[in-house]
């Protein structure tokens, strides 16, 4: 068997030891005679994966008690539409943070829902940095703060996040959760589709402060309403149970391998060997993002020419590197590094720049 060195921006790199155990678990889970996708959601070892999944994302997290953990479908997409529905009160406005395409398409959807604010735009810079703290205002009237604290297609990332006070502060982490430590009681909601750091697709995380889950409008319908899922446990309606169970597993990985802070130290690791192959390059690679604001899941550069640059992908796929072409929307280059693609795939990327450079400048 040969595994790709797998830099996909997601769905993206699962853990080796998560895909073998749920491929020994496949065909007859737990001695049930059926696969976890063939069982009743209301069966009693599907609610035990249900609350494990749960359960394990508090641990590794740190969510505290006044926190409800719900595992929803639909995307960060649908989020995007969910919170303003939720949570812009009467009068009030939701704040957004411009931060690239993935805080754009999140003001997008709460226009559609209410009024909305710019609270701060780095896209003077071309989106190439996050806003220092300072830079951040939020008007009187926000009824919260909208933030993306990874964008994925440009490859910044936040590394403090604004006191907002009474306001709730709001993360779209999609691409980075539980790939750091976060203080989460900073936070009002944080939300996350599954399928960069916690598995596959199909399951959207989402960690709200109790407060904040009542209250909504009558008028949204049962299945847009955050207190559906509370109530329910996150089994209102069937659930992606499989990729529930998937999360699972790699929430059990995460934690055997001892944790976010480990995780932290790991990508930092990982992403130090492809920023030093950029920095030592001369000038042949030129990293997108400003230095302060490099991601450790996104690693996007370029190279002077874009004939150098297909060349490059063309060569790195013959030599078993996926995903290593940039957003159609933006070109260049992209290494994803999230928690599950091992050191191993940096080495070998970051040796592959190297010869490249070598051949070619
Ligand atoms: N937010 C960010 C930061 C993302 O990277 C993505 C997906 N690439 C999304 C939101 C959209 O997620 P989904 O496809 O789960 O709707």
């Amino acid at each position: 068997m040969t595994r790709a060195f797998n830099f996909n921006a997601g769905p993206a790199a699962i853990p080796l030891e998560v895909l073998k155990q749920a491929q020994e678990q496949f065909v007859d889970y737990k001695g049930a005679g059926m696969s976890i996708m063939e069982m009743s959601h209301r069966s009693a070892l599907y609610e035990q994966v249900n609350n494990e999944a749960q359960s394990l994302l508090r641990e590794l997290f740190g969510i505290p008690d006044n926190y409800h953990v719900l595992l929803l479908q639909g995307g960060a997409s649908t989020q995007f539409a969910m919170l303003p529905l939720n949570l812009i009160r009467p009068g009030g406005a939701g704040a957004y943070v411009m931060t690239g395409a993935w805080a754009d398409k999140a003001l997008k959807e709460a226009k559609l829902v209410g009024d909305t604010v710019i609270a701060a735009s780095t896209e003077a810079d071309k989106f190439m940095r996050m806003p220092d703290m300072s830079e951040i205002v939020v008007p009187d009237n926000a009824s919260y703060l909208h933030l993306t604290s990874n964008e994925t297609i440009g490859g910044t990332q936040f590394t403090e996040f604004p006191n907002t006070g009474n306001v709730p502060l709001i993360a779209d982490m999609s691409s980075d959760i539980l790939s750091r430590p976060i203080d989460v009681s900073n936070f009002g909601v944080i939300y996350a589709g599954a399928q960069k750091n916690l598995g596959p697709s199909g399951v959207t995380v989402v960690i709200i402060r109790d407060d904040l889950a009542k209250d909504s409008p009558k008028t949204i319908p049962s299945m847009f309403r955050y207190d559906t899922h509370v109530k329910t446990n996150s089994l209102y309606n069937t659930p992606p149970s499989f990729s529930v169970y998937m999360v699972s597993l790699v929430l059990q990985w995460i934690k055997a391998k001892g944790g976010v802070a480990q995780m932290e130290q790991y990508n930092r690791d990982k992403t130090k060997l492809i920023y030093d192959a950029i920095d030592q390059s001369g000038g042949f690679y030129l990293g997108c993002a400003q230095p302060q604001s490099r991601s450790l899941m996104n690693i996007t550069f370029r190279i002077h020419s874009e004939e150098l640059e297909k060349q490059f992908i063309k060569e790195s796929e013959q030599e078993g590197f996926i995903g290593l072409k940039g957003h159609r929307d933006v070109g260049g280059l992209r290494a994803s590094t999230y928690n599950a693609v091992p050191l191993e795939s940096c080495q070998a990327l970051a040796q592959f720049m190297a010869d490249f450079q070598k051949r070619n400048g």
